[in-house]
């Protein structure tokens, strides 16, 4: 998954990439509003973290013109402490949730978990695939309930191909939403991880999970 930071504080942006890409997130970061926008609009996100008080452009009006053009890439708005009408305003102006700096990372990584599964139906934080499970908190994965050891790249690619199951994923879709800007895109970096996901989590079966579709991608099929 990719995620999009917005924040003009420098030291909290870059503690929340640091961390969020320790959990295996790709992280892009924008230290203004009108980089923050350009990213918002051109750049594939799994999900926005946007502070409200930004220089150039505001995070209120980022909100505003993104969801104007359409894009429905999950909001988090960063308020700052009791500004209640931010937050009254940010949720109309199509923020999906909020949260109140100083904040504790694992709440903020426990609501992006939330957003994330969102277009999953899935309540909890359990995904299941056939006999294949994983929980998107502990990033365990285990099939006909054996442990499965994922690096946190391999889980990555295959949490988002389980959010995304049974629909065919290029190189350049999967690539875009587990790297950020600075990677090189013509890397055939995916074919290598895919090849060590089904090392781990098909080889030993009949039922194969991942699917190559020739010339288009790959999907996970369940
Ligand atoms: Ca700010």
């Amino acid at each position: 998954m990719r995620i999009l930071i917005v924040e003009d504080e420098k030291s909290l942006a870059d503690i929340l990439k640091k961390g969020l890409e320790e959990e295996g997130y790709a992280v892009d970061v924008a230290c203004n509003g009108e980089d923050g926008q350009h990213l918002a609009l051109n750049e594939p996100s799994d999900l926005m973290i946007l502070d409200i008080m930004l220089p150039v452009i505001d995070g209120m009006t980022i909100l505003k013109k993104i969801r104007g053009q359409g894009i429905k890439t999950p909001v988090l708005m960063l308020t700052a402490k009791d500004a209640i009408t931010d937050k009254v305003s940010g949720l109309d102006s199509g923020a999906d949730d909020y949260l109140t700096k100083p904040f504790s990372f694992e709440e903020l990584l426990a609501r992006m978990r939330v957003l994330l599964r969102r277009k999953t139906e899935v309540k909890t934080t359990l995904i299941a695939i056939k006999d294949l499970t994983l929980d998107t908190a502990t990033h365990e994965v285990k099939r006909r309930g054996k442990a499965i050891v994922l690096s946190a790249k391999e889980y990555a690619l295959l949490e988002y191909m389980a959010v995304n199951r049974n629909i065919v994923l290029s190189r350049t879709a999967l690539t875009e939403h587990l790297y950020d800007q600075d990677f090189d895109l013509d890397s055939n970096v995916i074919d290598v991880f895919i090849s060590r996901l089904r090392n781990k989590i098909d080889r030993e079966f009949d039922d194969k999970l991942v699917i190559t579709m020739r010339g288009a991608g790959y999907m996970l099929r369940g």
